[in-house]
């Protein structure tokens, strides 16, 4: 590529050499246990479509509904004419399924956390964040000002000293954390770090990306599956895994969601979700409540695959959610495995650094409530058969 953009092609160079490149998988058809993508059926363990939400009837039929009523657009951001009936309908659905006084809708899970910790903060202030939080949470730090002081993986005992040397400084601390990290599948310590957060005077958050839909009852989240009603400030979660639409929610009390209206700016400067998606999102919170069983169906099929998984003899770390890594090492072996895996039907990411630590490489797998046990048994032998092709597993 010629002119000034030309250090980009050395950069894309480089990241060739590394073995980070990767080409975009076309999916094509629904998001579905079995669906079609690149010219080939293949069993799909890469989705967050945990509920099977994303391609439901009663989902389907209220976007439909909801676009043939009132459109494809909303037309303006939420502070101008953007604000549709069913976007304060589905805020107040969301705040009662969470106990929680209020909650604000963003365009996204990202604009949630980077809007929410960009417009509570200043420079003056401290963030307190897991190392393993994600990318949107460190985003929203860095446009906050605030200084970031990162504590060790689940380590409450660490963060509870770094507060401990912030007890004397100015400013507002913000402990924050995912309920559920995406990469490891394992649970963040809520009970200690609120107990944390209480003894420092400091804003408890939690990111229930991954654990919306899927953790507590009613897939309540995190705080709910540890019974922390009213002890964690902030809630955040999507409505684009569990949910199976488009969305980012923020939970709390009336007069923070009342300053987010007011000062967080994907919400004052980016136009509001489509009646297709806010439809969608109000039937799926209607299908929580009516069908607990599927997400009993989504933990059943989680405890067999893995099972299933160790049995063979795979390294699955430290998951204790349908977030099921298979470490392999180096980041050139994940990209291959996962080729090898999908050539032979089977549709799981590899991940290397920087994304995670360098040998720390593995092909992330997910489990839903509508796999079959027939597609779990089916994608376990294709796992354990190529991988011990590729001496991944001893053969
Ligand atoms: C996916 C994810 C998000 C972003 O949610 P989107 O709705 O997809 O923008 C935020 N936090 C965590 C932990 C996530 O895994």
């Amino acid at each position: 590529m010629p002119g000034a953009l030309s250090f980009l092609t050395d950069a894309l160079s480089e990241i060739k050499a590394q073995g980070g490149y990767f080409r975009l998988r076309e999916l094509e058809s629904a998001c579905e246990p079995v669906c079609r993508a690149d010219g080939r059926e293949v069993i799909n363990l890469a989705s967050n479509n945990y509920l099977g939400l994303a391609n439901h009837p009663k989902l389907k039929e209220a976007a439909i509904d909801a676009v043939r009523r009132f459109g494809t657009g909303s037309g303006a951001v939420r502070t101008i004419t953007g604000t549709m009936a069913m976007h304060m309908e589905l805020e107040r659905k969301i705040a009662a399924f969470k106990h929680t006084e209020a909650c604000f809708v963003f365009q996204s899970g990202f604009t949630a956390n980077a809007g929410t910790v960009s417009a509570i903060l200043t420079p003056d202030d401290h963030i307190v964040s897991d190392e393993l939080n994600h990318a949107s949470i460190i985003d929203g730090c860095r446009l906050s000002r605030a200084k970031i002081h990162v504590f060790r993986h689940k380590d409450a005992a660490h963060a509870e000293e770094i507060l401990a040397g912030l007890d004397s400084a100015p400013g507002r601390k913000l402990l924050i954390t995912d309920g559920v990290f995406s990469m490891d599948g394992d649970i963040g310590p809520l009970p200690a770090l609120v107990e944390t957060a209480e003894r420092h005077g400091a804003i408890m958050m939690v990111d229930d990306a991954h654990s919306s839909g899927v953790l507590g009852r009613n897939g309540r989240g995190s705080v709910d599956h540890f019974n922390l009603h009213g002890r964690v400030d902030i809630q955040v979660g999507t409505l684009s895994k569990a949910i199976g639409a488009l969305g980012g929610y923020v939970c709390g009390a009336r007069d923070f969601i009342e300053y987010l209206y007011h000062r967080a700016r994907p919400f004052l400067f980016s136009t509001s979700h489509p009646p297709a998606v806010t439809a969608a999102c109000l039937a799926a919170f209607d299908l929580l409540e009516q069908e607990p069983e599927r997400i009993a169906q989504l933990w059943d099929n989680t405890r067999y695959y893995q099972n299933a998984l160790r049995q063979q003899g795979f390294n699955t770390g430290v998951s204790e959610t349908p977030i099921t890594p298979i470490f392999v090492g180096e980041a050139k072996t994940a990209h291959e495995f996962s080729s090898a895996l999908f050539e032979a039907g089977l549709w799981a990411t590899g991940i290397g650094f920087p994304t995670v630590p360098r040998g720390k490489a593995r092909i992330r797998t997910i489990v839903t409530a509508t796999h079959t046990r027939a597609h779990l048994d089916r994608a376990v032998d294709t796992l354990s058969l190529i991988a011990r092709k590729m001496n991944i597993l001893r053969p």
